[in-house]
């Protein structure tokens, strides 16, 4: 029995399904695995979305994503929940410690556990895998495995609606990362009713003034060029965080300014966390960024999007960057 028949086959039977995402869930996250419950309620199963930290306001529009249950908020519901699961689906990240102090409870948890994911390298915690890294989203690899299990007669506009907000975010509206399928999937999505104009406008016209005074002072005093590296640095301080009420999503889309300056290809966005120094790392073309993730700030991603952290000082963790720098933007 391949994958599809196997999930196939276990959809035909009312199970207690949760579905889990990565901690500070992203669109591609938050629509992914919203647009996986509208499915699977279309069979009368239980489901569950969990997330490991809150989701953020922008998102707010998309039906019943205020059912999420945060592990930040309520850890015992989330954790009784795990517990008695018989099939949980993990969206859209490649290895346990993305979703922090649950790691251990899904390990433990006797459920079934299914991945749908478009990271490089996953890890194997799951029974059914479906990873595809040359997916611009695991939205698009929702709308795949929908397609597969030949159910795309079960698709609605909530449904669409949550798996666009997916493809749009992970390609800054399909401007990288995208393959034939993505058009296919969006002009899918588009013909079961998903008005793409009013998602957009809800994602990408949504700023607070904070959000764009805050842009204007990262470009204005937090950015260093390096052009000898075609690379670019934007860094924030925790007094920063405070001056500017920076909260969860406010930062969001930061690093792509970078490389809007003509000959930069390597962009970092470093900023100090309460106890972390957090990396947003993106590239063009050839330079892996996933690379200088995963060898130096324990972390990972795509090729040309990819994150970590370091327990460093914010100083010492720029310079770390800036030396590791020249090993990977030469040849460009
Ligand atoms: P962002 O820079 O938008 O936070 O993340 C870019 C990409 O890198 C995302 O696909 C995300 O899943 C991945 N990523 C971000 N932070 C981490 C991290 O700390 N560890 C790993 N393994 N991946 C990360
Ligand atoms: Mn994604």
């Amino acid at each position: 029995m391949n994958e599809i028949e196997e999930i196939k086959a276990l959809l035909d039977f009312p199970q207690n399904t949760v579905i889990i995402t990565h901690r500070n869930p992203d669109g591609d996250a938050i629509g992914s695995s919203l647009g996986l419950k509208h499915f699977l309620e279309t069979y009368n199963h239980n489901v569950k979305l969990i997330l490991p930290s809150e989701y953020p306001p922008v998102f707010g529009f998309l039906n019943k994503v205020d059912e999420s249950i945060v592990f930040d908020l309520v850890p015992d519901v989330c954790e009784e929940a795990i517990k008695n699961a018989s099939l949980i689906f993990c969206l859209d990240f490649n290895s346990l410690d993305r979703v922090d102090k649950m790691a251990q409870m899904i390990s433990d948890a006797s459920a079934k556990k299914c991945l749908i994911d478009h990271h490089l390298d996953p890890e194997p915690f799951a029974d059914i895998i479906f990873s595809d890294p040359t997916a611009s989203s695991t939205a698009e690899l929702v709308y795949q495995f929908i397609a597969d299990m030949e159910q795309e007669k079960r698709m609605t506009v909530d449904m669409g609606e949550a798996l666009f907000v997916g493809l749009i975010t992970d390609t800054g509206s399909f401007k990288y990362s995208t393959n034939p399928r993505t058009y296919n999937t969006a002009a899918k999505l588009k013909a079961a009713g998903v008005d793409d104009y009013y998602i957009q406008d809800k994602i990408f016209n949504s700023m607070q003034k904070k959000q764009l005074e805050l842009l204007g002072h990262c470009l204005a005093n937090r950015m260093e060029i390096l052009p000898e590296f075609q690379a670019g640095i934007i860094h924030l301080t925790r007094q920063d965080y405070k001056d500017f009420a920076i909260s969860r999503g406010d930062t969001e889309g930061i690093v792509n300014h970078i490389l809007m300056i003509e000959g930069i290809k390597i962009a970092a966005f470093i900023t100090e966390q309460p106890t972390i120094v957090k990396l947003s790392l993106r590239s063009k073309g050839d330079i892996s960024v996933q690379e200088i993730a995963r060898n130096h700030f324990n972390g990972g991603g795509h090729k040309n999007a990819s994150g970590g952290s370091a327990y460093a000082k914010l100083e010492d963790v720029i310079q770390r960057f800036k030396k590791v720098l020249p090993k990977y933007s030469v040849n460009v």
